[in-house]
């Protein structure tokens, strides 16, 4: 089954591989207990992970902390030398916490704990021809039912998108339609049923993608 991933102009595209990086925010990396100077963690979510626009998160049975981590998502295009941003959006890289410290302590993967059905929701995106910006004047930020959760910008990420790209094609070999998780800012945190976030990808004041999540 092929899936499509959403944008703003209302066309859809086919998603690739979701490739996430761990630890790119300072912060973060500090709040999680890992060492400073610590190489980026990769790792990576089925294409059934995606949680397209308009569909609810549904808390898994598997699990009784379940965190979110908001982050700028950038889709890939062109190939070989010419890849390059050709879109972004705002993603949560939702997290079975009690799962991934468990397979953390046991030497395990986390293909369980990150990569679980839904466990992708994303903005539509929106192409890079549109953003009236660099990405690193752009923000990224998470409200829990009006509150702000969480807030980053994209200039304080260690790795910046561009030798992102560079790093994980030199490994995987990326193509158009994959789509990288950058890593999230600190304030991570657990979700309830019943709370609505919102995550919003920002140019300042401006709102130029967003992502309501409702969960059950
Ligand atoms: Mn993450």
């Amino acid at each position: 089954m092929t899936h499509l991933l959403e944008f703003k102009d209302g066309k859809s595209e086919p998603l690739g591989t979701f490739y996430c990086v761990g630890r790119n925010y300072e912060a973060h990396a500090r709040e999680m207990g890992a060492a400073p100077g610590d190489a980026p963690v990769i790792f990576i979510k089925p294409p059934s992970a995606y949680l397209p626009p308009e569909l609810p998160f549904r808390i898994p049975a598997i699990s009784k902390q379940v965190q979110h981590e908001v982050e700028l998502v950038a889709m890939v295009g062109g190939r070989d030398d010419t890849l390059h941003v050709a879109a972004v959006a705002v993603g949560m890289d939702m997290t079975l916490r009690d799962l991934q410290r468990a397979a953390k302590e046991r030497g395990e993967p986390w293909a369980v704990s990150k990569g679980f059905r839904g466990s992708a929701p994303l903005s539509p995106f929106i192409r890079i021809k549109d953003v009236p910006c660099a990405l690193a004047e752009l923000s990224i930020e998470l409200s829990r039912d009006g509150q702000t959760v969480q807030k980053g910008r994209v200039a304080e990420m260690r790795w910046g998108v561009a030798e992102l790209i560079s790093h994980i094609d030199s490994i995987f070999g990326l193509a158009p339609g994959d789509c990288i998780f950058t890593g999230t800012p600190d304030g991570v945190g657990p979700v309830h049923p019943g709370e609505r976030f919102t995550a919003s990808l920002c140019f300042g004041q401006q709102v130029l993608t967003s992502r309501v999540l409702e969960v059950r």
